[in-house]
């Protein structure tokens, strides 16, 4: 039982992150792409993409019946945005917290949101809630050969 718990403990989950296209136009790719890489993520996917209306609706479906459903769609779809694959364990919570909250006026001070964002409408970045959204949300993405699987020199450095 324990050893069986403390392996799910460590289940290794994927994270879609994305920088939207506020956070393109205002050059803030490399400061949200570190944010991840110096908690010490790992990267597995990373793209400038131009991504259409129906890609935009398919992500987020969810959402659909929301009266800022056809804003959130123009917006997304508004410019270029970095798409971003991330691995870890326990990645999509971590990713949520280092995010912050949707209204950036609710973030905390510390989380992108929080530092760089001001309005709901233009928060800047995009992150799974669950590691099944993760899964889902890079298959729709990233085209197969996007991704890579790799082993960082830091790994041992950063889990014992
Ligand atoms: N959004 C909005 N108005 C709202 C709620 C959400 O424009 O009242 C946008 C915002 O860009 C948000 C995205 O829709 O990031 C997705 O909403 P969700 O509730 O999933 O927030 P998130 O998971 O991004 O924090
Ligand atoms: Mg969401």
């Amino acid at each position: 039982f324990l050893p069986h718990l403390v392996a799910s403990l460590q289940q290794v989950d994927q994270t879609y992150i994305m920088v939207k296209p506020d956070g393109v136009q205002r050059g803030l790719v490399g400061e949200i792409i570190s944010r991840f890489e110096k908690k010490g993520f790992k990267l597995t996917g990373l793209k400038l993409f131009q991504c259409s209306k129906e890609l935009a609706e398919e992500h987020y479906k969810d959402l659909n019946q929301k009266s800022f459903f056809p804003k959130l769609i123009d917006y997304i779809t508004s410019g270029p945005v970095v798409c971003m694959a991330w691995e870890g364990v326990g990645v999509v919570a971590s990713a949520r917290k280092l995010i912050g909250a949707t209204d950036p006026l609710q973030a905390e001070p510390g989380t992108i949101r929080g530092d760089l964002a001001v309005q709901t409408g233009r928060n800047v970045v995009h992150g799974s809630d669950s590691p099944e959204n993760g899964k889902r949300e890079i298959a729709l993405w990233f085209k197969e050969g996007e991704l890579c699987d790799w082993t960082p020199v830091q790994a041992p450095w950063l889990r014992e």
